[in-house]
């Protein structure tokens, strides 16, 4: 494991944009997108005895153990020969804590923790004003037309759909559960490693621009 490669913990509620930058990071920035889930199934794919052992939890539609999941990450960091960008993990706070012990016996200095921040009004108006191209699945929103009325702009698709959960009901719902389950965890990361608060509010290029400048530091 080289000292002089940066890890980045991208950190946000659902509409922020955290999805969309770890993976503009991952491919124009040369990082590695870490995604726990593809860490899952990978072993479940290959069969390994912990793959055997996580199956059945994971088609129960459970996540497994919290050692587990950090066990999967630190063999990933082991690995790794450029910087990760951590997307959906940690999840909760018992994760992170083992996360950060498991940080701290490696000697992984290296990690910064970044927040992309968004107002919930304009979470809840990103998300219930978005619609998604059933042929192709590219994501518009109400707020800017298309190119040509009911026609999609990337493969002329002409049927689209909105997902059940949306709704403005719906995503201040996710936004209630994201501040009660998750936002003890940000709070914890906040206070054991470098953290950075952005913007997230300005065009995506923007948003990526400001977290590479925070990289830098
Ligand atoms: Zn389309």
């Amino acid at each position: 494991m080289s000292s002089s490669i940066q890890h980045l913990i991208l950190l946000g509620p659902p509409g922020s944009g955290k999805g969309t930058q770890a993976k503009l990071i991952a491919s124009k920035n040369g990082f590695s997108h870490l995604s726990t889930g593809d860490l899952i199934r990978e072993q479940i794919t290959a069969k390994t005895p912990l793959g055997v052992e996580i199956k059945g939890i994971v088609e129960s539609g459970g996540f497994p153990d919290d050692s587990v999941v950090v066990g999967l990450v630190k063999d990933f960091m082991r690995q790794a020969t450029r910087g990760i960008v951590f997307d959906g993990f940690p999840r909760t706070l018992p994760q992170a804590s083992i996360f950060i012990e498991m940080l701290s016996k490696s000697g992984i200095k290296d990690i910064i923790a970044v927040r992309i921040d968004v107002p919930d009004q304009t979470i809840i108006d990103r998300l219930s004003h978005r619609f998604m191209c059933s042929e192709c699945g590219a994501i518009f929103s109400d707020d800017i037309p298309l190119l040509q009325a009911g026609v999609c702009d990337s493969c002329q698709g002409t049927s689209f759909i909105r997902r059940k959960d949306d709704t403005e009901g719906a995503v201040k719902k996710r936004l209630s559960i994201y501040s009660t389950q998750t936002e003890p965890m940000v709070k914890y990361l906040s206070e054991k490693l470098p953290f950075f608060v952005i913007d997230g509010t300005k065009k995506p290029e923007s948003v990526t621009f400001d977290i590479l400048q925070v990289l830098k530091t």
